[in-house]
């Protein structure tokens, strides 16, 4: 593929504002490649553009979520209770912990979970929800706080697609809630690879900080000015290298841009697709959300998305089910509404390289791929 390809033949492919390249090289001249001084930079510009008091990086959303969950006292012999239509990473973060994934269904015009499906799920094992920000989409489980506080069941947000998103009038992040973003190649906001938690207390912070560094407690500079160092837990190797943050740090003051763009991008597919006749579009909420993916329900999907492929139409699903995937078996149960979905949904081409004639196009082709005009 070259520059000429047009873009709705792309997967998505990191969106970059500009300055990255020059932050990087910098970071790459500088020569300290660990976590270091820029690490800790691009920690204290997210937690503001948040407007949260901390945040921690790490070298994934992935990363994000064991230590989050870790963090939050999840261990074996737990239930998390998580939707079974989301990335595989958010259930092997919970087995990482030892913990068992409780799998729920999902509301079709959401794909994300509601507060109704959460509660009937608990059981006496159940120590913390991971909801999943489908789409950018913010997810309100105000109504069953207080049982979860009473049940000391921790929430911990699987907010890898909602970076930027609002929750009210917060960003998703910024409302108290244990959250876990990505900062993957194709996220809304991208290190290359990278992970931030969002922790409710100091404490909480402190030991996210001490997972990520092998259970090493000291700055760099005490490290360096010291003969010994101090283990004092268990740790993992997940700080976010100075090169990683450098590009996230490069990207922040773009991301206004990012932000319209994506609203842009997903309403000029809501408009294109209206009234197309078995066609549904996955709701996110464009009008608080920084949309992450384009999401359509259709039947007789495998035939559409062939169709669109052959058009030469980047289409993808996201995502097959994890109950039926086989390293989940053990935690297998019947969830019929995730099973449908897992056979309808289909993700249409949406990434910031895109213009509005990419939409239409893309628009266009599905309509003809459904049956729609003839
Ligand atoms: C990308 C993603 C993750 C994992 O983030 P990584 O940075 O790739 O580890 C988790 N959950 C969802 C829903 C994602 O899209």
């Amino acid at each position: 593929m070259n520059s000429s390809t047009p873009e709705y033949r792309r997967n998505a492919t990191p969106f970059l504002h500009g300055q990255e390249t020059e932050t990087v090289s910098r970071v790459l001249a500088a020569g300290q490649y660990g976590h270091t001084e820029v690490t800790e930079e691009f920690e204290r510009k997210v937690a503001a553009f948040l407007g949260v008091p901390d945040a921690v990086a790490v070298t994934s959303g992935t990363a994000a979520m064991h230590t989050a969950l870790l963090a939050a006292g999840i261990g074996p012999g737990h239930e998390v209770v998580v939707p079974s239509l989301t990335f595989c990473a958010t259930i092997q973060a919970i087995l990482a912990c030892g913990a068992a994934p409780r799998f729920i269904e999902v509301a079709p015009h959401t794909l994300c979970v509601e507060p109704d499906a959460v509660a009937e799920a608990i059981t006496p094992a159940t120590r913390a929800v991971m909801p999943v920000l489908f789409g950018g989409r913010a997810i309100d489980l105000s109504g069953i706080r207080s049982a979860l506080d009473r049940q000391g069941i921790a929430v911990i947000e699987d907010a890898a697609h909602a970076f930027g998103s609002y929750s009210g009038p917060a960003r998703v992040g910024g409302t108290g809630d244990l959250t876990c973003f990505s900062f993957g190649p194709v996220k809304n906001l991208t290190c290359g690879q990278g992970g931030m938690v969002v922790p409710r207390t100091p404490e909480e912070a402190a030991t996210i900080r001490r997972l990520r560094l092998l259970g090493v407690v000291a700055s760099q500079a005490e490290r360096q000015a010291a003969t010994s160092y101090h283990v004092e837990a268990f740790g993992l190797r997940y700080q976010l290298s100075s090169i990683n943050a450098a590009i996230g740090l490069a990207q922040l003051p773009g991301f206004k841009t990012t932000e319209v763009k994506r609203q842009r991008l997903w309403r000029a597919y809501r408009t294109a697709l209206h009234g197309a006749k078995g066609v549904t579009l996955v709701d996110v909420d464009v009008d608080h959300t920084v949309p992450h993916l384009f999401v359509v329900r259709v039947a007789d999907r495998e035939v559409v998305f062939r169709r669109m492929l052959a058009a030469g139409i980047a289409v993808g699903v996201h995502y097959p089910p994890n109950h039926l995937q086989p390293a989940f078996a053990q935690w297998r149960r019947s969830l019929p509404v995730t099973e449908q979905l897992g056979r309808e949904i289909l993700s249409l081409p949406f990434h910031q390289h895109m213009t509005e004639d990419d939409i239409h196009h893309v628009a266009a082709t599905l309509k003809r791929a459904t049956g729609n005009g003839r």
